[in-house]
């Protein structure tokens, strides 16, 4: 990995951590890693806006790991059935819940390998829990707007989610790991959104190469 493309990346997250000090939105209404990861469950596909308006009463209802274990898969399916692909995620949720009650005593691993060997838990699930509520760098969360503007701003070349992991995992410093999908999101919502990107108001303008963009 070239120093320069580690430092053009540096110049990058100065520029965006300028313009987004503060990360706003996002899920909301857990209170522990174990709602977190069911929140981040249930945002795959879907945005957090949906998954918020669910939670707070699944929360009431199902509050823990036991409660989730317990439940019917219908039961689970129908308070979550306002976001998409709630069959499946009522069956992993179900699923989760128990091989976390019976392989770690309903504690939350801290680990990538032990929370992505559980039921429906991908690396991103992973890393979202780990970045943001244990404030483990073991791996960068990539999500939609990740992805996107990655590629759009050449710091990748894939479109596979591991790959691109893997890239910025090169080209970021460890600390930055979980800070850089909050930038990148802040900045998806803003200004690189998915259609029609509004590259003549970006900061980022002078320094985007703008890969994939259609340029009028
Ligand atoms: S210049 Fe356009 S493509 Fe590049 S980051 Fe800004 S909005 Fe996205």
């Amino acid at each position: 990995m070239s120093t320069s493309r580690k430092k053009r990346t540096l110049l990058l997250l100065d520029k965006l951590e300028e313009h987004y000090p503060e990360f706003k939105g996002g899920l909301s209404n857990y209170t522990s890693p174990y709602q977190l990861l069911v929140a981040t469950i249930l945002s795959a596909q879907s945005t957090d806006k949906q998954v918020n308006s669910v939670t707070k009463e699944l929360f009431y209802k199902f509050p823990d790991s036991e409660a989730f274990a317990s439940a019917s898969i219908h039961d689970i399916e129908k308070a979550i059935s306002k976001v998409g692909l709630y069959r499946n995620k009522a069956k992993f949720i179900h699923e989760m819940s128990k091989e976390l009650i019976e392989r770690h005593n309903s504690e939350i691993p801290t680990s990538l390998r032990e929370l992505t060997s559980l039921p429906g838990i991908g690396r991103k699930t992973a890393n979202v829990l780990l970045n943001d509520w244990f404030k483990i760098n073991e791996g960068i969360a990539v999500d939609t707007h990740v992805k996107r503007i990655s590629f759009r701003l050449g710091l990748t070349s894939n479109k596979d989610p591991t790959k691109i992991e893997k890239d910025l995992m090169e080209l970021i410093p460890q600390e930055k790991w979980g800070r850089i999908t909050h930038l990148l999101i802040s900045h998806g919502r803003a200004l690189c959104i998915a259609q029609n990107p509004k590259c003549n108001n970006c900061f980022l303008l002078s320094d985007c190469p703008r890969v994939g963009v259609e340029v009028e």
